[in-house]
C-alpha cells in the first residue's frame, strides 16, 4: 500500500500584528526599552498558535506551533519581567494579564469555551 501523501492541515495561527495590534506595539516598545532589539524586530512576524487553558482569564499566548514549542520548551527562559519565553531567538509564549487580550484570545479560540 502506498504511503499516503496527504499532509495534516497545517495548524491554525493569527498574526498578532493584525489581531492584537495595540499589544505588539506596547510589547515591542518594551523590549526595545529594556534591550531587546532583536526580539522586538521578531514581534511584527509573529505569529499565536495557541493560548494558556488555565481557564481564567489570562492573557497569556503560544508563539510557534505546538510541534516547536516542545521542541524548543526545555531550553526556553522567562525574560523582561517574565512576559517573555524564549528559547534560541525564539519566543514561546508571551505572559499577560490583560482582560482585553483574553477577549481576543477567547475568539480566537472559541473551542476551549466548550470544554467544560
Ligand atoms: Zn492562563
Amino acid at each position: 500500500m502506498r504511503k499516503s501523501k496527504r499532509l495534516p492541515p497545517p495548524p491554525v495561527s493569527f498574526s498578532l500584528l493584525e489581531v492584537l495590534p495595540e499589544l505588539a506595539l506596547a510589547l515591542r516598545h518594551g523590549l526595545r526599552k529594556h534591550g531587546y532589539r532583536e526580539l522586538s524586530d521578531k514581534l511584527a512576524e509573529l505569529r499565536i498558535y495557541g493560548r494558556c487553558e488555565c481557564g481564567r482569564p489570562c492573557g497569556t499566548f503560544y508563539c510557534p506551533s505546538a510541534e516547536e514549542r516542545q521542541r524548543l520548551f526545555r531550553h526556553g527562559e522567562w525574560i523582561d519581567g517574565d512576559v517573555f519565553f524564549v528559547a534560541q531567538g525564539r519566543i514561546l509564549e508571551i505572559q499577560t494579564l490583560d482582560k482585553n487580550v483574553d477577549a481576543v484570545l477567547v475568539e480566537l479560540f472559541p473551542r476551549l469555551l466548550s470544554d467544560d
